[in-house]
């Protein structure tokens, strides 16, 4: 401090009384580049005092001219709050302190350092000292502040992957029983948004898993059943005319005529099974063409005319002519065929069947019948495969139980809107539309 009082009192020598401004800035620099405050104070004698100045106000902040007085109430004033020091000199030149911390010398030596030159006086303040017990201060703070976020952290993370790791590691478990084929059970649907989302669609999976597993278990006791029943009847037929009818031929011939029956309807069975699995699968590509959905209709109805020459059947049609369509016109016929088969299969006792085709907006094909109907419940599952609605007691006699699954996969597959108005005891009306 002493070495750097010296060089300040040479400046001023060299300088102020000359050039003021200048000796103002090289205070300045000092002042930053030491990191201390300089005041400087001139007294032209006799408490006569003439002005203050401040590096780190960095202007002469008053002018106390004759006024001791004042000068000392300022400084008292702004040394309340700052360690700041002002010094003049007494009648006999001696130094006096001004401000806060007047009386204690040991104070201004340790943290200042004064310098007289003429009747100029200097004070050093080191800035750094203050500054760095704040620091030291700032530090511990900023050590506790830091101690306790690492802590609520450490806590708020345990809780959160508590909180997602435990339903997760739950879900995990069930979804270890979902692949032993177990779906007794409901996944988890606690914890946060996104474990109760994946709950929610695990829950959604199990269920389709579920009815997919009942479904595959039902269709393969359907078609072993189905299979079965045929199989049975033939191997017991055939025994028959190898044992007992061989010789007779009018049974022979009835017994016979059931083995090719039977046989029929083992292999429609199995086509209607080939159909589906390849319509399910996409296997069988749609080859779409511009056709008279008029004619196809009139020729699919030719040839249930055997029904009607045969078995009383009666077929009233309503057919609007040159109805054309784009699609796949073999899907379309297999389709129509299959609900004339049905209207055939289910209708009263009347064996009426209603075939309307219609074109408004689109083309509208309605195929009615005059039977028992289908009740509310059975409605909505008379497509899925196998469904046989569980009031009716009559054997199908040419279906197989996939009927409704092929027409439902053909007009899914070309888009067109379907569906079924009944009403128990007054017959079905089963519907497709082509929209244009
Ligand atoms: P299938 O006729 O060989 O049993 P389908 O898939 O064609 O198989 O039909 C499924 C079920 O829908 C039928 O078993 C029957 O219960 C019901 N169903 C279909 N068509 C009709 C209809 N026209 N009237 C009443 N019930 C019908």
């Amino acid at each position: 401090m002493s070495v750097l009082g010296d060089k300040i009192k040479n400046q001023y020598i060299n300088l102020a009384s000359s050039d003021n401004e200048k000796f103002y800035s090289y205070l300045s620099k000092i002042s930053e580049s030491e990191a201390i405050t300089i005041y400087v104070y001139y007294d032209e004698g006799d408490n006569n005092f003439v002005n203050l100045y401040s590096t780190s106000l960095g202007i002469e902040i008053a002018d106390f001219t004759n006024s001791l007085d004042r000068f000392s109430e300022y400084t008292s004033r702004i040394t309340e709050n700052n360690p700041v020091i002002f010094i003049s000199s007494n009648e006999n030149n001696d130094l006096m302190y001004y401000g806060g911390y007047l009386d204690t010398r040991d104070f201004v030596i340790s943290n200042g350092y004064v310098i007289k030159e003429c009747n100029v006086y200097f004070f050093l303040e080191d800035v750094i000292q203050p500054f760095a017990t704040d620091f030291t201060l700032t530090n511990i703070m900023m050590g506790i502040a830091l101690f306790i976020s690492f802590i609520l952290a450490t806590v708020m993370s345990l809780f959160i992957s508590y909180r997602i790791s435990r339903p997760l590691q739950k879900i995990s478990q069930q979804a270890k029983i979902l692949a032993s084929g177990n779906y007794d059970f409901i996944f988890d649907e606690t914890g946060y948004l996104e474990t109760v989302e994946l709950g929610k669609s695990l829950n959604e999976m199990r269920n389709e898993l579920a009815k997919t597993s009942k479904l595959q278990r039902q269709l393969i006791s359907n078609i072993s059943h189905d299979l079965r029943t045929p199989l049975t009847l033939i191997r017991s037929y055939a025994e028959m005319v190898r044992d007992l009818s061989y010789a007779n031929d009018e049974k022979r011939t009835t017994h016979l005529n059931i083995i090719i029956d039977e046989t029929d309807r083992l292999t429609n069975l199995v086509n209607d099974i080939l159909t589906l699995s390849k319509l399910e699968s996409g296997i069988t590509k749609m080859d779409i063409t511009y056709f008279s959905l008029s004619d196809l209709m009139l020729q699919i109805i030719n040839r249930f005319e055997i029904l009607t020459q045969r078995d009383s059947y009666e077929f009233i049609t309503s057919i609007d002519k040159d109805v054309t369509i784009n699609a796949d016109r073999k899907k379309v016929e297999v389709a129509i065929y299959n609900l004339i088969a049905n209207a055939c299969n289910y209708t009263g006792e009347d064996k009426k069947v209603y075939i309307n085709l219609s074109y408004d907006d689109g083309a509208l094909v309605e195929i009615k019948d005059t039977g028992i109907g289908i009740s509310i419940e059975d409605i909505d599952n008379i497509w899925n495969r196998y469904y046989r609605s569980s009031d009716l007691h009559k054997r199908a006699q040419i279906g197989t139980g996939l009927g409704l699954s092929i027409v439902k996969e053909i007009f899914e597959a070309h888009g067109f809107s379907y569906g079924v108005k009944s009403n128990d005891e007054h017959g079905s009306n089963f519907w497709f539309k082509i929209n244009m």
